[in-house]
């Protein structure tokens, strides 16, 4: 039962009980009209109260039933509504905590609402790459009046009850509760005042109409062009609210409806779906139960206050966190705290912070040289130079003074994280967290698991990971664990493009055309190319049959190092970010290609694209069949976190399959021909093999 019956006097209550947030799935629809049947078939009931049971009245659409038949199977959502909207008895909506998507469409489905002070209330289904798909556009704006009805289904984002309540004319809201506490007496109070009233209000008979007509939906078009991009929902929900306004009630059901289904075979909504499932899969490991013990976090220290250090120390500041940040030398150490202070500064600067929660967070902040002072840390973060030595003396201190217990993490981006476990006593406690730059912004979080991480340690970094509000996805212990050891490849390929006859901004520019933040050369610029120089140096002894373009290792060469020498692939105003195209470079790449003899061809668009993007996709189904990565979702939130892949693509692996697998192998044997510097990158790792060989997916 998903929905429980019981009849208080006069009045039939229907509490939805679908745990955690009432989802309106099948089973629950089912127990939904049921109860409305008795409540109809009793003569002794002369009103009927909905609301729900525990956090929410309704989040909305089961998540569970997602692209599965059972979301539109009968009674689908919108036949529900129809019998609330049919039912003889008044029909009262009582929510509290959380109203959204369909939740709402049923709410305004009742001939009355009362909500609790606090409630939230939205349609989110645009971030689904959706629209309301139950009346939401037809209905609500109705309530609510046009232009705020607009901005909730656009925006998707929730809006208090108490602010709805406040528009002037609204009709969405008939009365507000003043707790979720008296919400159940004042809706069965209302219930009773409203037994008798005849005919019973219906949202669908409202007016819809905007003063400034369809001039007013011009406006919003070009408002929302620009925010929208890639994404085609957001200009497919003015239409649909347009409609309300222009269309009878039935004939613009029928337009969202059609609007609604052609949306759902958009490959942006199969995209965002995808993210939404990876995000709530990312932090379950299939060898870590749910139910698995946390330990205790209530304060962190951080070893280090540079570029990582300052930036992962303020994440827990913001999440009042008490953090002690241990330096060698003073002067670094107040370095590293004036870079704070001036972050949360600029912050308060742009509005983003009040100046009160400043010094608040900066209050949680102590600061010490002596190992000592962090022997009562629940967890430590190091994030000092990237140097085995320096880490290795790090980590013999931290096993000495740290508390049994202590979880001891390393920020390393490339160091071997079992070498750094197994210098200390307490391999078990040693884990991997790989922020990325800038720390206290980049949403990605890996969370590298060595080979004798506990369980519960993991468990409590993941846990940990959302209360600093991370995206966390685990990897296995490899040169450059998930996201960096996808880059190499990308990287090297972006090489070979300069040798084949490509220009750095005309790859960038493809790519940023496909939809990344970034093209390759402009993230090299930024990131430094000295980091990239540094480890192919190390590669060209380790692994001398990996091959890479020489045009880097040139660059570097010119002391060409990127944004922070004013030049790499691109020259660089002082104190600007733009990337200026650069002849000296391009000349560079015209001698090399030279001196190898090639003569240069005329590359496309799509091959930059399908080269670069396919790189990426063969090193991650290596990463997955090696088990460093646990599934593909996790490498899709990787690189859209983490290394700006285009959102409406749903991350390299995603995209793979919606192009096919069979394609996508297909071509990696075409380049294989035409690849000047190394056939065997082109060798399609062996799961994209049986998959296709099965007809399969990523
Ligand atoms: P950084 O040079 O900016 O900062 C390192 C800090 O550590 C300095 O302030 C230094 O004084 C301090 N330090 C050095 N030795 C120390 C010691 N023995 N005890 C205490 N403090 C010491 O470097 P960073 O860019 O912040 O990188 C730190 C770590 O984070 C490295 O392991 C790096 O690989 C990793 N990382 C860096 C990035 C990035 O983009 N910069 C991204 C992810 C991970």
């Amino acid at each position: 039962m998903s929905a429980d019956y019981t009849v208080q006097g006069p009045v039939a209550l229907i509490t939805l009980n679908n745990p955690p947030v009432n989802g309106l799935g099948l089973a629950t629809r089912v127990a939904l009209t049921d109860g409305l049947a008795r409540a109809l078939a009793d003569e002794a009931v002369t009103a009927i109260v909905i609301t729900g049971a525990g956090k929410a009245f309704s989040g909305g659409a089961d998540i569970t039933e997602f692209g599965s038949p059972k979301a539109f199977q009968e009674p689908n959502l919108l036949s529900v509504i129809l019998a609330l909207e049919a039912s003889p008895k008044p029909v009262i909506a009582a929510v509290h905590s959380v109203c959204m998507g369909g939740g709402l469409e049923l709410a305004l489905g009742c001939h009355y609402r009362i909500a609790a002070l606090g409630c939230q209330v939205a349609l989110p289904e645009v971030k689904l790459g959706l629209l309301p798909g139950a009346g939401g556009t037809q209905r609500l704006p109705r309530a609510l009046g046009v232009e705020p009805a607009l901005n909730m289904i656009v925006s998707g984002e929730p809006v208090k009850s108490e602010h709805l309540l406040a528009l002037p004319g609204q009709k969405l809201f008939d009365k507000l509760a003043m707790s979720p506490d008296t919400l159940l007496a004042e809706a069965l109070a209302f219930a009773l005042e409203v037994a008798n009233v005849r005919p019973l209000p219906l949202v669908r008979h409202l007016p819809c109409k905007h003063p400034q007509g369809d001039g007013y939906f011009q406006f919003a078009r070009n408002m929302v062009k620009g925010m929208a991009k890639h994404f085609p929902a957001p200009l497919k929900c003015i239409d649909a609210v347009q409609a309300a306004t222009q269309k009878t009630f039935v004939d613009g059901m029928a337009f969202e409806r059609d609007t609604f289904l052609n949306l759902m075979w958009t490959p942006e909504h199969r995209a965002l779906k995808h993210l939404f499932l990876a995000e709530r899969a990312a932090s379950k490991v299939p060898d870590v139960p749910a139910d698995t013990g946390l330990r205790a976090i209530h304060s962190v220290a951080v070893i280090g206050s540079g570029t990582m250090g300052g930036g992962i120390a303020m994440n827990f500041l913001n999440a009042g966190v008490p953090v002690t940040i241990l330096e060698a030398q003073p002067e670094a150490l107040a370095r590293g705290l004036a870079t704070i202070r001036k972050n949360y500064e600029s912050q308060v600067k742009k509005g983003k912070l009040k100046p009160d929660k400043l010094e608040q967070r900066l209050a949680l902040l102590s600061t010490t040289l002596s190992y000592d002072d962090l022997k009562d840390a629940d967890l430590v973060i190091e994030a000092v130079f990237e140097d085995m030595g320096v880490k290795e003396a790090v980590f013999r201190e931290l096993d000495r003074v740290m508390k049994p217990g202590a979880i001891l993490a390393s920020n390393t981006s490339t160091l071997d994280l079992n070498h750094i476990a197994a210098i200390t006593q307490r391999p078990q406690d040693v884990v991997g967290l790989h922020f990325f730059s800038p720390a206290n912004v980049m949403k990605l979080l890996e969370v590298v698991r060595g080979d004798k991480t506990a369980k519960d340690v993991l468990a409590t970094v993941l846990a940990l990971a959302k209360k600093i509000k991370k995206t966390a996805v685990v990897s296995g212990v490899c040169d450059g664990f998930i996201g960096n050891r996808m880059v190499d490849p990308y990287i090297r390929q972006a090489g070979f493009l300069l040798d084949e006859g490509c220009t750095p901004a005309q790859v960038d520019r493809a790519m940023e055309k496909f939809g990344m933040a970034m093209g390759p050369f402009r993230m090299s610029d930024l990131a430094g190319n000295d980091i990239g120089w540094a480890i192919r140096k190390r590669r060209y002894v380790e692994a001398p049959q990996v091959k890479y373009s020489r045009t880097a290792d040139l660059l570097c060469e010119q002391g060409r190092f990127g944004q922070k020498t004013g030049a790499g692939w691109y020259d660089y105003l002082p104190g600007k970010r733009d990337a200026v195209p650069s002849a000296q470079v391009v000349q560079m790449i015209e001698e090399h290609r030279a001196s190898l003899g090639i003569t240069p061809r005329k590359i496309s668009d799509d091959e930059i694209v399908q080269r670069l993007v396919y790189a990426l996709v063969n090193e991650g189904a290596r990463i997955l069949e090696d088990g460093i990565a646990n599934k593909s979702s996790d490498i899709d939130i990787v690189y859209i976190y983490g290394y700006g892949f285009p959102v409406h693509r749903g991350g390299p692996m995603h995209y793979a399959n919606e192009v096919g697998l069979f394609n996508v192998v297909a071509a990696m044997q075409r380049f294989a021909h035409n690849q000047l510097d190394d056939a065997s990158f082109w060798q399609p790792a062996p799961l994209l093999q049986r998959l296709v060989a099965a007809g399969s997916t990523l």
